[in-house]
């Protein structure tokens, strides 16, 4: 034990080994003797070398996804771009000019540090970034709306998982919901009858994770902002991904670009950066300065400022956007934009390496399936890929599903139709081999 009383301290590996004891005592008192551990020298070091490695192994763990689900909200939503991980390390252990001017020596604002970018980006006048796109909207609310109505179509009242309904927030926020047209159909002639003295904003929410379908309409985007204009008021836009390419290429429609709410003259958008955007969790607020200044001077901005690591991570996922490389750098858009033949030919050599020692009452299979972007995102966007769909003579699928779960990192798939499947559009290749080496000890 001399090693990890060197590595931790004396009071750690004693206090470790007092708790091995006792629980090998706790066996012996209730005599299940099959379950009682052995006791000589050698067992209880290798036992207490296994307590103490998974004592000291991180809660929040790597794991490899191989669900397919792109923005698995479960599994962290967007993994970060090679620069944004590159930036994480160089401002997160050393000082940084986060509130620091460094041409003139005073204080500065640590939005100023992203505002370029997100103005290069947005082409918005100004921007703030806060916690995550819930709080981006509480805040607006609260800011611009408080005491006051904000007018909302009945047909965009979203819930985004559980704990976030724009009701609630609303109520929460102060400002009071005023909801016009139906579930289904509302008209500009609705929003225009709801306006009145204490009318603060008009909202349009982007209905992210569900489609109202048939007998429908919503106002195109130019009426409500030339309504807006007409009765001075302002018009803010949750667009929720922050998808700033088109993705209709790759099978993504109806996801609306803040860019071009802004051309198209919304006053203000927000969105979450760890959607589509493929950055980290935050939200962005983005509009004209008049309505962006108020936002950021509210006191409540305290509670929702983001720190440096989020300034750092967000500005280098930014920059794959600005220098026109975003579907190359950023891992959310590779893996989406990724085709059925590319994935067919993963699979292919996949199977290939792993089929050879497999034991025979096992099988693999290779069939045509769905990924899907996750995330509350585009609900209905199916984007075609290779399933490999493994069997054992041995287990069930959800007995291999727990089994795989349990590796080192842990390996997430889907069951589907009694079958545990892998998508390999999820997984990056440098973990193919660590995947690879999971399913073959769990198959054996
Ligand atoms: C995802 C989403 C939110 C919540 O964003 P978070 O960043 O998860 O807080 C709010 N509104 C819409 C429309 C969304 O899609």
């Amino acid at each position: 034990m001399a090693g990890w009383v060197r590595k931790t301290s004396r009071g750690f590996v004693v206090s470790e080994i007092q708790v091995l004891l006792e629980s090998i005592r706790e066996a012996i008192r209730n005599a299940h003797a099959p379950a009682v551990p052995p006791v000589d020298p050698e067992s209880l070091a290798q036992q207490l070398e296994t307590q103490l490695s998974l004592r000291l192994r991180p809660t929040l763990r790597p794991v490899i996804n191989a669900t397919g689900v792109v923005l698995h909200t479960n599994l962290g939503r967007a993994p970060l771009s090679a620069a944004a991980q590159e930036s994480l390390s160089a401002v997160s252990a050393q000082y940084t000019n986060l509130e620091f001017d460094l041409e003139t020596g005073e204080r500065s604002h640590r939005d100023k540090l992203i505002e370029s970018s997100l103005k290069e980006v947005l082409g918005a006048e100004a921007a703030a970034v806060v916690n995550n796109n819930a709080a981006a909207i509480f805040l607006i609310l609260n800011t611009l709306g408080a005491g006051r109505e904000v007018i909302v179509s009945r047909g965009e009242l979203v819930e985004i998982g559980g704990s976030f309904r724009i009701p609630d927030i609303m109520a929460r926020s102060g400002a009071v919901l005023r909801e016009v047209g139906t579930t289904n159909k509302t008209r500009i002639q609705d929003y225009e009858a709801a306006i009145g003295l204490e009318t603060a904003l008009l909202l349009r929410i982007h209905p992210s994770n569900y489609r109202i379908r048939g007998f429908t309409h919503r106002p195109a985007l130019e009426e409500l902002v030339e309504l807006a204009r007409r009765r001075q008021l302002p018009l803010v836009e949750d667009v929720g991904s922050g998808c700033l390419v088109d993705l209709r290429p790759f099978g993504i429609r109806e996801e609306p670009l803040p860019q071009e709410s802004l051309r198209a003259g919304v006053d203000l958008v927000c969105f979450s950066a760890d959607k589509l955007l493929g950055g980290p969790q935050a939200g962005v607020i983005a509009g004209l300065r008049k309505w962006v200044d108020p936002v950021r001077k509210n006191p409540l901005m305290r509670t929702f400022r983001v720190e440096k690591l989020i300034y750092g991570a967000l500005q280098a996922t930014l920059a794959s956007y600005r220098t026109g490389r975003a579907m190359e750098e950023i891992p959310v858009l590779r893996m989406l934009s990724m085709s059925r033949d590319e994935i067919a030919a993963r699979s292919d050599a996949f199977i290939e390496k792993l089929g050879p020692c497999l034991p025979a009452d096992s099988s693999l299979e290779i069939v045509d399936g769905i990924s899907v972007v996750g995330g509350g995102s585009c609900p209905e966007s199916q984007l075609p890929t290779r399933l490999i769909t493994v069997r054992s003579g041995k287990t069930s699928a959800g007995r291999l599903e727990q089994s795989l779960r349990s590796q080192d990192p842990p390996i997430i798939l889907r069951i589907e139709e009694d079958r545990a499947v892998i998508d390999l559009r999820t997984v990056f290749t440098h973990q193919e081999e660590t995947l690879l080496a999971g399913l073959r000890r769990v198959l054996e």
